[in-house]
């Protein structure tokens, strides 16, 4: 089918599509990409449950830009993103194609008050990858990923998230993928595959979730004026920001279930959210 075609489908009237739910997955450790634990698990029970969408959407803490983009290639390419493991993590492909209407879509959709530029340079990086291949093994669904634009404030990135929101009409799902804390300077290492957490970082996750379940998404998006375990859990906004526009695309009567809710090594949660 050609793109366009493509398009057409997607945006169809004539068969109405079912509303897409959204998802935040807490994408932690690249080795999510090919190990087996109570995680990937997690992420595969998710994509059992889901109907099988027309494209998805990422946005990974994994892509920085100065304004944002779209990835707009036919064939986006695997990015391994990352230095110092196995060599069968390097070998892992994820051949999804991508879908260059989708994300002329998205320009479209977010005018006049955002930008969105196309891109053909990025790919799938491992925010992406590593979680979508559990969701959909097959790679036979369209995978396009949407950068974070690091000059945007918080508020602005959840703006600019909620004129995607009808695009969960068109059988889109929109995945952000982040971990909600994310403090990797104090990792305990020998603790990592252990469900441990300092307390400051407990607290950060309980709280966030409690924002995150009472749909009170101000006190989310001034994250950094939440105090000293929110300055910890979040040293650097890339790995947070994402929730921001998965909450974004929430209605205000729809159910947020909460999955894989574990701290790891000290100072990451795997926190994961299924809204609507
Ligand atoms: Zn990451």
């Amino acid at each position: 089918m050609s793109s366009l075609s493509k398009l057409a489908a997607l945006t169809s009237t004539n068969k109405p599509t079912e509303r897409m739910p959204v998802l935040f997955l807490g994408h932690g450790s690249p080795l999510n990409g090919i190990e087996e634990n109570e995680f990937v698990q997690g992420f595969r029970t998710q994509g059992k449950q889901l109907n099988r969408p027309a494209a998805i959407v990422v946005v990974s803490a994994h892509w920085e830009t100065k304004g944002t983009r779209v990835t707009a290639m036919k064939s986006p390419r695997t990015i391994h993103d990352f230095g110092g493991f196995p060599r069968e993590l390097y070998e892992v492909r994820y051949p999804a194609p991508g879908n260059p209407a989708l994300a002329k879509e998205i320009s479209r959709l977010v005018k006049p008050e955002h930008t969105v530029l196309p891109d053909d340079k990025w790919g799938l990086d491992h925010g992406s990858w590593t979680v979508v291949k559990h969701l959909y093994p097959d790679a036979d669904v369209p995978v396009i990923q949407l950068s974070l634009d690091y000059s945007l404030s918080p508020r602005q990135h959840y703006a600019l998230a909620r004129q995607l929101k009808s695009l969960r009409d068109k059988g889109v799902l929109i995945i952000g993928s982040g971990n909600l804390v994310h403090n990797l300077d104090m990792v305990e290492w020998r603790r990592l595959n252990e469900p441990y957490a300092y307390d400051w970082a407990i607290e950060a996750n309980e709280k966030i979730k409690g924002y995150v379940l009472d749909g009170d998404h101000d006190s989310l998006i001034n994250f950094n004026k939440q105090g000293k375990a929110f300055d910890l859990a979040i040293p650097t906004p890339e790995h947070y920001l994402p929730v921001l526009y998965s909450l974004a695309l929430k209605d205000t009567n729809e159910e947020v279930m909460l999955f894989n809710d574990q701290p790891l090594g000290g100072s990451l949660s795997m926190t994961s959210l299924k809204i609507g």
